[in-house]
């Protein structure tokens, strides 16, 4: 016979879909929040047709990226000040206050695969409002008949400005894996002419004019033919003109930091032998100077017209966590809208966090690993719960380290899922008590399962349990912070049995001599 007092699993269910619509919701949640949000945050500029504007300083872009992109805290300033002096440059020219001696802001990212090169570059256009392509050096050819030609990125800004070329004159070209087109990785036997591609790319970054229709493509003649007719026998633009763009390339240059190092070493300053940690390899990178491009393999006047340049450090596994939890482009929210499509409200622990990245650091390719790790555990969850009577994930290390067994449990029990979703809740109610009164409390093990099954007898959502059981806490615990300077609390099962005692206990203690 069941327990009156004890609710049904549909009962525990339907509290917690509440819990997670109300209070979780508005005050954060599981979701994974943006650590810091400063409240004079750029917004997204919408550029309107034949007006471009342009109003931010480099520190607003910083503070926009710092929302998507985790660390490469260097990238970001050198991006954010290149990017202000490139498009102040542009307004300054539309004022007909141009210099005659502008250099052109293109920048040279470097760095492994994976760290946010492009998605630094992504957010970037986004902010400013204006068209960005990405294109891999590697798919040019010389000629442009093989492979791709690079003036097809020009009118692939054109097309992502949904036809407007006034617009594609101000946007951001992204090219990637440039360090495969140095001429001496050619005698690998590579059959790119890199050589030849950096010519060709020279062309885009010094100015040129392209016409949006390509001359060798049929499709496009046949459009430039129709818009001709539509138009009433008028042309509209029929060139971009490269000056205003602006060229970020991106390369892994593996091979650089010993070029860097030889020099250095020869000329007896800095670093000897091999770079050891990734702040010193990063610190060699920033010494590379145009002549050890050159060694490289880079085309002088290439190199040259890229004049800023800075290297993005590698992502170790912690970083791999705080992508998944404070980025607000973080892979996590699109998880959580696939299952939400079924219903299926997903929280992902902290501990599940950790265990992705672990895993994606082991995949050796950057942030890229979480996708893989991610896919591999969650793809039977995808097929298998959708439609069943299951309301809740929680994906935590079980369900990443062990995915096919953990899967078997929320489908033999559906009380399983429910009693770890209010675990989680708990645990939840504790980071939130940290943040709001910089006091850390840890619940053991036994702590967290004692108020779940409380919560559960007496009928209560658990995070109204825990504030009634925790309700003199904070000022109990803010006492004892004056009187101590104690700011971290285990509350384990004794605490949990009886809250007023241990507390006041605790204070009692705080007010005693501390003895030499
Ligand atoms: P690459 O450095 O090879 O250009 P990407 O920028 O394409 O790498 O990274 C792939 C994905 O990984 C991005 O779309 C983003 O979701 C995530 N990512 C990579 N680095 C970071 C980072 N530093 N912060 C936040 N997300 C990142």
């Amino acid at each position: 016979m069941r327990n009156n007092s004890q609710p049904t699993p549909e009962e525990i269910q339907a509290r917690m879909q509440e819990i997670l619509k109300q209070g979780f919701q508005t005050g954060g949640g599981f979701a994974p929040q943006a650590e810091s949000v400063e409240t004079d945050e750029p917004e997204e500029v919408r550029q309107s047709k034949g007006k471009f504007e342009f109003k931010l300083t480099p520190r607003e872009i910083k503070s926009y990226l710092d929302r998507f992109v985790i660390r490469q805290d260097e990238a970001k300033k050198v991006l954010a000040t290149a990017v202000c002096d490139h498009y102040n440059h542009v307004i300054a020219c539309q004022k007909g206050e141009s210099l005659a001696t502008y250099n052109k802001q293109n920048v040279i990212l470097i760095g492994p695969t994976g760290v946010g090169k492009t998605y630094l570059v992504k957010c970037l256009a986004k902010l400013i409002g204006v068209p960005m392509v990405q294109g891999d050096a590697t798919k040019f050819t010389e000629t442009g008949y093989v492979g791709g030609d690079v003036e097809d990125l020009i009118r692939d800004l054109v097309h992502q400005s949904d036809g407007d070329a006034s617009l594609a004159q101000y946007g951001i070209v992204y090219i990637d894996e440039i360090d495969k087109i140095a001429s001496a990785s050619n005698l690998t036997g590579r059959d790119v002419s890199g050589r030849g591609v950096q010519t060709n790319l020279l062309k885009l970054l010094e100015e040129t004019e392209v016409p949006v229709r390509s001359q060798t493509d049929l499709q496009s003649q046949l459009q430039a033919a129709m818009d001709f007719q539509r138009r009433g026998g008028k042309y509209k633009k029929e060139t971009v003109n490269t000056r205003h763009i602006l060229f970020i390339v991106s390369g892994a240059f593996d091979k650089l930091p010993e070029i860097v190092n030889r020099r250095l070493a020869k000329s007896e300053i800095g670093f000897h032998g091999k770079p050891e940690t990734r702040q010193e390899a990063r610190e060699i990178l920033q010494e590379a100077t145009t002549r050890d491009f050159i060694d490289y393999g880079m085309e002088p006047e290439f190199i040259g017209r890229l004049p800023v340049r800075v290297a993005c450090s590698a992502l170790n596994e912690d970083d791999l966590f705080h992508i998944l939890k404070n980025s607000e482009g973080s892979l996590i929210r699109q998880y959580e809208a696939a299952f939400k499509a079924y219903g299926i409200e997903t929280m992902f622990s902290d501990d599940g966090l950790r265990a992705i990245a672990a895993g994606a650091t082991r995949e050796e390719t950057g942030a890229r690993g979480l996708v893989t790790v991610c896919e591999k555990a969650l793809r039977s969850y995808k097929f298998e719960l959708p439609g069943t009577e299951i309301r809740q994930l929680v994906v935590n290390r079980e369900v990443i380290e062990n995915p096919a067994l953990e899967l078997q449990r929320i489908q033999t029990d559906v009380q399983y899922e429910s009693r770890l979703a209010m675990t989680e809740l708990a645990r939840e109610f504790a980071r939130r008590f940290e943040q709001q009164h910089h006091l850390k409390i840890t619940l053991t093990e036994d702590a967290v399962k004692k108020l779940v099954g409380d919560a559960i007898e007496m009928n209560r959502p658990i995070l109204e349990h825990c504030t009634l059981v925790f309700k003199d806490f904070e000022f109990g615990l803010q006492l004892i912070n004056r009187n101590s300077g104690q700011s971290e609390f285990t509350i384990d099962l004794n605490v949990v049995r009886d809250p007023q005692r241990a507390l006041s206990d605790w204070v009692v203690h705080s007010y005693k001599p501390v003895l030499p």
